[in-house]
């Protein structure tokens, strides 16, 4: 190499570089729940690029049919012409995973990223109810464009639209004023009050867990008197299962369990099972009143991404096991999570979670991040979530072994140790 990646990298990227700031080394290669840099430092993946890498980096049976897709000179861009790899991947999540579910939806393919079917889920809303303000909920993210923005909670990415984010109403999501307070009923006198002074939204778009906004949950019967509120005052009900679906929450859609059936579904992230961009904004039949060409995008027929979706599909999704994988897992970090807090009360920290999402959040606001910093010197990628970034959150891929899990696990709490030691919260003796 003439240049020094990391320094050309300062030199010619926008200042807006985030993550790199974070996690500062220059990767080269990455293979199931490992990520590699150009020293040969072998790091443990608990970050999963945000919950695209579910199924680990590069996985040898998605990159094999990737490689024999481009290869034999498959169609790579056909706008959203009819190709091959589209009509074989509607067929299969057709079949592996909304007909068993019982789920009646058309999909569209909005646009490549997560927030372009966000946005082409609002417009819908709109378009269906013919009503303007969508009901958001405090924490949480949906992307960054304008209308994506609009239902987003958080201040300092708000503020950065530069100019106000309007025709949204942000509304206490599950146990936002404490277990005790059922803010489905204050979102109901709100709507039923002549008085209120909110207007009847289009829509409600919510996540299952708020996953930036710092891993909250939200209940089931929380989400099922969602559903009742959306069904009584004739809004639809959109689930952003950008980050929580795949499998992340323990099924393939995070609100199965919740038995709730949304209107819309944003699906993205891990869709496509490799890293390569694919978004989906499933809608119900009766509500799949576009016009045709009225939402587009010149990226909706990204076919690689397509073929390894459908694979992906077939490979983790037409049986149990990794559904059984996730559950044991899921059991191994709650544990482990409770068991942290537990065995250092000076952290002051609180487990939550829900499948592979799982947090720790701590009272001390710098702990989390310092976790973060001294978890990546011994070679773990973790990252925090939360307004204040007060959360620790755990994402590594879903199909993370059980040894490799621990040893993460371990990581951390070695972390949490030294980190204690370093911000002066405990005196105990640690050594890196
Ligand atoms: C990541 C994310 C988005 C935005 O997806 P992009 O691909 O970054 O546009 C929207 N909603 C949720 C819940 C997300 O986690």
């Amino acid at each position: 190499m003439t240049m020094d990646p990391m320094s050309t990298i300062e030199k010619h990227e926008s200042q807006v570089r985030s993550y790199v700031r974070s996690f500062p080394t220059v990767f080269e290669k990455a293979r199931g729940s490992w990520m590699y840099d150009v020293d040969g430092n072998a790091y443990l993946d608990f970050f999963a690029g945000a919950s695209v890498i579910n199924y680990g980096h590069n996985h040898p049976e998605l990159k094999k049919v990737l490689l024999e897709y481009l290869q034999g000179d498959n169609i790579t861009h056909s706008l959203d012409m009819a190709s091959v790899a589209r009509a074989q991947f509607l067929d299969t999540f057709h079949r592996v995973i909304l007909e068993p579910r019982g789920m009646d939806y058309k999909v569209q393919f909005p646009g490549p990223t997560g927030t372009n079917a966000v946005e082409s889920a609002l417009k819908i809303a709109r378009k269906v109810t013919g009503r303007e303000k969508i009901m958001s909920f405090t924490s949480a993210f949906h992307g960054m464009t304008l209308g994506s923005l609009s239902v987003t909670g958080n201040a300092f990415k708000r503020q950065g639209a530069g100019l106000p984010l309007t025709h949204s109403d942000s509304m206490p999501y599950c146990n936002y004023f404490g277990p005790e307070h059922d803010t489905i009923e204050y979102i109901e006198r709100m709507l039923e009050d002549s008085g209120s002074g909110m207007d009847l939204p289009a829509a409600a778009i919510v996540e299952t867990v708020q996953a930036e906004g710092g891993v909250n949950v939200a209940e089931w019967d929380w989400l099922q008197g969602l559903e009742r509120l959306c069904r009584k005052y004739d809004m639809l009900l959109i689930v952003d299962d950008i980050q929580t679906g795949n499998g992340r929450c323990g099924k393939f859609f995070s609100f199965e369990e919740a038995g709730i059936k949304p209107d819309i579904i944003t699906v993205s992230k891990s869709l496509s099972g490799y890293g390569l961009p694919l978004s989906l904004s499933l809608v119900k039949p009766e509500y799949d009143i576009w016009e045709p060409g009225e939402h587009n995008g010149t990226f909706r027929g990204f076919n690689p991404a397509m073929v390894t979706a459908g694979k992906a599909m077939e490979l983790f999704w037409s049986d149990d096991r990794l559904e059984n994988d996730i559950a044991r897992r899921t059991r191994m970090m709650e544990n482990f999570l409770k068991g942290l807090a537990a065995k250092y009360p000076e952290a002051q920290g609180s487990q939550r979670g829900r499948g592979m999402m799982q947090a720790i959040e701590f009272e001390n606001e710098e702990l989390a991040g310092k976790i973060s910093q001294v978890a990546f010197r011994h070679k773990l990628i973790i990252e925090t979530a939360g307004p204040s970034d007060q959360v620790l959150k755990l994402l590594p891929p879903l199909t993370t072994d059980d040894a490799d899990l621990q040893k993460g696990l371990d990581i951390i709490e070695k972390s949490l140790v030294i980190a204690m030691q370093e911000l002066g919260i405990s005196k105990q003796a640690a050594s890196e």
